[in-house]
């Protein structure tokens, strides 16, 4: 049984380019709380009127809010999953364990970045809005502009991924993940990837990893 994995890392740091092919190559799913609430928001849902204004001001939506919508989007038992964007801080990572994981084995891997380079790759992002493929106009950009490589879908910029609101999901993040480093380090399940280097690299030491 492939071990569930847990990618913890700043906005921007690459967790989404990489679970896309940690999927491809590893047969995981991909659950990222940050793409479920985005297509509450989508669907027009109370829950999803409920987390806009919160969303797009960078801040974390609430604990108990997130928790429910992944517990009602994952089934551990069934399927070995790569958690991407939860837990943000140390409540969540408890509630994980405690409440999903339930013992299960499990692998972590923090993505470390230096925190000034992320402005200049998030307000770049572009994401497809049909197949959810990501870009990036400097370093990673479409062929054609704002329109999918992969499936001809229109290219967006999040709402989020203004340069005024990623300063502040930054913040958020510094403010939060350290005690949910700490907590899996202590787990003894704690791996970190230099994410400053490029994506088919990264990859390399995540694939060797899961090997
Ligand atoms: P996250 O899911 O952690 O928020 P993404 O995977 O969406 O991050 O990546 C954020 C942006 O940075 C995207 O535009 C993506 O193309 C780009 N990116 C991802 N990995 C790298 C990398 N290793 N080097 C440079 N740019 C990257
Ligand atoms: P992401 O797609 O991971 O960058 O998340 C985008 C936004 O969704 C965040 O800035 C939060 O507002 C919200 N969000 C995503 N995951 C969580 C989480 N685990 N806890 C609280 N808020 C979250």
């Amino acid at each position: 049984m492939m071990k569930q994995l847990i990618l913890l890392g700043a906005p921007g740091s690459g967790k989404g380019t990489q679970a896309a092919k940690i999927v491809e190559d590893f047969g995981y799913k991909h659950v990222s709380t940050g793409d479920l609430l985005r297509k509450e928001i989508a669907s027009g849902s109370e829950l999803g009127k409920r987390v806009k204004a919160i969303m797009d001001s960078g801040n974390l939506v609430d604990d108990v809010t997130v928790l429910e919508l992944l517990k009602n989007n994952c089934n551990v038992h069934k399927n070995a999953y790569i958690f991407d964007g939860y837990p943000r801080n140390i409540d969540q990572a408890k509630e994980l364990e405690s409440k999903i994981l339930k013992g299960v084995s499990q692998q972590v891997i923090y993505f470390d970045v230096d925190l000034e380079k992320l402005v200049e790759r998030i307000v770049n992002r572009r994401s497809c809005k049909s197949c959810g493929e990501i870009y990036n106009v400097i370093n990673n950009p479409s062929r054609i502009v704002d329109v999918c490589d992969r499936c001809g879908g229109q290219l967006l910029q999040r709402d989020d991924d203004k340069k005024s609101v990623v300063k502040n999901r930054i913040e958020v993040f510094k403010n939060t993940i350290f005690p949910v480093r700490d907590y899996y380090n202590r787990a003894g399940v704690l791996k970190i990837v230099d994410a400053g280097k490029g994506v088919a690299e990264i990859f390399t030491e995540i694939s060797d990893l899961l090997k």
